[in-house]
């Protein structure tokens, strides 16, 4: 079976099971060539519903991961989203479909640089790649109408409190080592957060600088 088969066998398996539940986010996830994401050794594994290794000890998220996440942050074609945690690029790239503009932050220089020319080969030319420790969020760019962590976070910082809009959303994977909640809060017009709980993930953790 070839790599376009896999693609869409894994799609469907993700609507099935709930976790792609909207058009545009399903066309995001046929649009991104994972396998152009992963390890040349993963190419194969590349629409399998796993992590990968991509190196410096981090993990590409499953795609059931990202489409959930993804699903959950409600990107609108208007948008400007934040990113913590750039890894392969991948999420940004999927993001950068359905958003105007993507930044991402990563805190390793060497997988910054993997992101970058995984986006610039995918042409991805809406999606800036910066690297920093995203506990701060990224403020000469804020405010953001989305707000992503794709790393572990003991807790939601001020910082992407501060720096998220009101009526903009943060999606977060919020815990410990071992285990996280994954949370979507929802900032209302009065600055008030909403927070909601979508059962457990795992990721590898932030590191503060
Ligand atoms: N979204 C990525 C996967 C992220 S893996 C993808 O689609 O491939 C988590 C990433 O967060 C790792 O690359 C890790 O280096 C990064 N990270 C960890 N702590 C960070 C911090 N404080 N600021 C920014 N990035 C961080």
């Amino acid at each position: 079976m070839g790599i376009a088969e896999d693609r869409e066998m894994l799609l469907s398996k993700l609507s099935g099971a709930g976790y792609l539940r909207s058009q545009e986010v399903s066309e995001a996830l046929r649009l991104v060539p994972r396998e152009e994401f992963v390890n040349d050794s993963d190419r194969l594994l590349a629409y399998s519903d796993y992590p990968l290794e991509i190196g410096f000890g981090q993990t590409i998220s499953a795609p059931h991961m990202v489409a959930m996440m993804t699903e959950l942050l409600k990107p609108r074609k208007r948008d400007r989203v934040l990113e913590i945690g750039s890894g392969s690029g991948y999420q940004a790239a999927v993001l950068s479909l359905l958003a105007s503009e993507v930044y991402t932050v990563e805190v390793e220089p060497d997988l910054a640089l993997v992101a970058k020319e995984n986006l610039q080969k995918a042409g991805r030319e809406n999606v800036r790649v910066f690297v920093g420790d995203g506990s701060a969020g990224y403020p000469y760019f804020a405010p953001y109408d989305r707000i992503i962590v794709t790393c572990a976070t003991e807790r939601i910082y001020d910082s992407w409190k501060k720096q998220l809009k009101p009526g903009g959303i943060i999606v977060a994977p919020v815990g410990g080592f071992y285990m996280q909640t994954l949370v979507s809060l929802r900032k209302k017009r009065d600055g008030v957060f909403e927070r909601d709980e979508h059962g457990n993930c795992r990721f590898v953790p932030l590191r503060k600088q």
